[in-house]
Formats: structure tokens, sequence, C-alpha cells
């Protein structure tokens, strides 16, 4: 255990403490399997919030990277490269959008579409200059940038980081009627998580997120969906859209876009929105790199060519399935779409999910007493199997 300890130690001493890690290094990994530096095996069931979709390595992801290192990293947008053109075709093929603006990190591509909504609310809509207003969800996670954490409803977010950015109206999740009130002439967009993902994984109702689609559209305001976590597979659909068969106005995608290898994201929108930037408005030195796209475009490719989003939709049904048979007070309710599965504790999750690393299992507490299980989407039956077994065995013995 020392090099572990080691590790973690120095790792600690010099960093800032905006993380509380579980207390593993990885040091390997591949597929569903993490190894820490004294060669014990983990499966890993977080996939870095769901950024690994296809697991760790895939070796068509790397073998993209691989090959695009050898030829060209970085161009800036300054000049052309010939990636993003593929990147962009392929987007274009699987959101039905027709531009695209690509970025890095999620929170990017969230300040992206707050630009290009308020913008567009401007130039197309007819708001008066900064009044427009943008309506988000309380329990919303979007990133963690000064504006993003302006309309944070968690005050532990916002705790010492005033002042906030205004033009953002919460209203509660999932509540078509709050919505209503809340659009204004003024209001630019509707910015949601389809799914919440760190709020808990947390469904709105059925038939949510096709009305407030409907309304948005009947008073002329954006629908925007942040899939940065839900999109490409990860709840069983390519987008957790597609679940109530919603064309948002807006995708944003990050994460596992990047085949757990690099940070790529990108808002993907028609160009009545995304045509009003223009050159000098908006841009990212690192955004559409030529290395990235490589790798995205191989990443999108397996997705396909796996069948991901139909494996994360079985698999997934027969571990909520699997969850729902666990029988112990502590557990409030099991929920989820695809691999994306919420357990809800009545006690807080942390000493649970000490207890699962202690039997080989990678899992990480989200607001105190919930446990997100999210596999990569390469999971196999038996890999499910034997970490139901690491879940029953953890609970039996609480
Ligand atoms: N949006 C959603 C829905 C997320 O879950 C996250 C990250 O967890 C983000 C945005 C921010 O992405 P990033 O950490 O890449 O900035």
């Amino acid at each position: 255990m020392v090099i572990s300890d080691e590790i973690m130690r120095r790792t600690d001493l010099l960093g800032a403490h905006n993380y509380h890690p579980l207390a593993i290094v990885i040091a390997q990994a591949a597929g569903v399997w993490v190894e820490d530096p004294e060669g014990n095996r983990y499966m890993d069931m977080l996939s870095s919030y769901s950024a690994l979709n296809h697991g760790h390595r895939h070796p068509k992801i790397i073998s993209a990277l691989k090959d695009q290192a050898d030829k060209v990293t970085l161009t800036s947008r300054a000049f052309y490269n010939d990636q993003l053109y593929q990147f962009f075709e392929q987007l274009a093929r699987l959101t039905g959008k027709d531009m695209f603006l690509p970025m890095n990190t999620g929170a990017e591509a969230v300040e992206t579409a707050i630009k290009a909504v308020r913008r567009w609310a401007y130039r197309h809509k007819g708001v008066p200059e900064n009044q427009a207003e943008i309506i988000v969800c309380t329990g919303n996670f979007h990133g963690r940038t000064m504006t993003i954490t302006s309309f944070s409803s968690e005050p532990e977010y916002q705790a010492g980081f005033g002042p906030f950015t205004p033009g953002f109206v919460l209203i509660p999740y999932g509540d078509l009627a709050a919505l209503a009130k809340a659009i204004t002439a003024n209001t630019a967009a509707f910015l949601l998580e389809p799914i919440q993902g760190e709020a808990g994984i947390v469904l709105p109702p059925d038939g949510f997120l096709r009305q407030a689609c409907q309304l948005c559209k009947n008073n002329n305001v954006l629908f925007v969906a942040d899939e940065i976590q839900t999109g490409l597979g990860r709840t069983g659909k390519l987008f957790a859209c597609d679940w109530e068969d919603v064309s948002p106005d807006m995708y944003i995608l990050g994460k596992a876009l990047g085949g757990g290898v690099l940070p790529i994201s990108v808002v993907a929108a028609d160009k009545s929105i995304l045509g009003l930037f223009n050159p000098g408005s908006h841009g990212s030195t690192f955004g559409g790199n030529p290395l990235a796209c490589a790798v995205a475009i191989a990443a999108l490719e397996v997705l396909a060519e796996e069948n991901l989003v139909e494996n994360s939709l079985t698999l997934g049904q027969y571990f909520l399935d699997k969850l729902r048979q666990l029988s112990n007070p502590v557990i409030r309710e099991v929920r989820g779409r695809g691999l994306f599965i919420g357990l809800e504790l009545t006690v807080p999750a942390r000493p649970y999910c000490e207890q699962l690393k202690n039997k080989g299992l990678l899992c990480k507490e989200t607001h105190k007493n919930i446990i997100r299980f999210a596999p990569a989407l390469t999971i196999t039956r038996e890999e499910i199997d034997w970490a139901y077994t690491q879940i029953q065995q953890c609970f039996a013995e609480s």
C-alpha cells in the first residue's frame, strides 16, 4: 500500500482540495476494469462521470489517437484542418442539425450555448438588448464556470463566489406549470438536462420533455438540452430526449464525445441560431483541434459499430431489475434509464461507496445519499452479475 499512500499524500499536499476522492489510485485501465499500483483490480462503475461510455482505452479510439498524433495535433481555427469537417458531418447525421460549434469541456459548451441563445434573442426574436432571460431548473448541473455557477440552486456551489451573472430564472425541475408561468416576452431559452445527473439521476415526470418542448415552440423560446452526461447512449437511447421523441433546438454534447481520451464538446443547432456567430464573437484555441476530432470521429463510430446504445438499454434494464430486488431499509429508491442508475439511500452513501471499493467496485456518492452506477456501455451481463453480487453483499453486511 506504500506506493498508493505516497501518491495520495503528495497529490493532496500540493493540489487544491476541490474534490473528495475515494482512497484509490488508478494506474492502469482497460474496458470496465482498472488497477492500482499494487496490482489490485477494480470495476469502474462511475466511468469518469459518463465520459468513459466506450470503456477505458478502447483500441479503435486509441489507434485513432496515435494515428492522428503522428500527423497533426493542433492548428487553431486560424487555419483549417482535415478532421473537423468529418466530425461535423458525422454530428449532422446523428443530431439532424446543420451547424456546430466545437469547444473542449462541457462547461465551455454550455457557456457557448448561453451566448448563442442570447444573441438569437436580441437579433432574431427582438428582445431588448441586455434583457434576455434563460429559464433553468432547480437541481441543475451544467458545469463550474462563473456564469453557470450563477444559476445553480445549490448553496454549496455558490458560497463565496458572488457577484453572480444575472439573466436566469429558476423553476422546479419537471414542473410544466412553473415553466409556463416563467416564460415572458424576454425569454430566450429553456435550458435543462433531460435527466439530471449530478442531482442524483432525477427523471422528469413522463411527458414533461415533450410538453415543455411544445410549450417553448408555441412561445418562440429555444429548447436547449444539455446532453453532456445523458447523451451518446448513456440512458439507453442515443440522446435522453429520444425517450420522448423530442428534437431540441440545441444539443450540448461533451464527455463521452472524447471517447474517454480527450476533452471535446460541441453545441449543435441550426443555422438560424449558430449562424449568428461571426468571426471574433467566440472561439477557443483548442476547440476543434484535429487530434480531439479524430478521437471523437472514432468514438462516434464505435458507438454504432458495437451497438453500445442498445447494450445500454438492455443491460441497463437488466441491472435496474436486479437492483430493485435489493431489500434493505436504507434503500429509498432505485431509478434510472439505461446504464444511468441512481440508488437513493436514507443514510449517507459515502460509507457504502468505501465498502464497495473494498470489494473491488468503484462508484461515487452524489448529493450525500445517492450512489450513481454508470459503467461503460461496453459492460457485459456477466460483469453486471459480478457487480450485483458485490452490491448485494455490501448491503447484506450493513
Ligand atoms: N453539463 C452536465 C449535464 C454535466 O453533467 C457536466 C459535468 O458533470 C457538465 C455540464 C460540465 O462538464 P465539464 O465538467 O466537462 O465542464
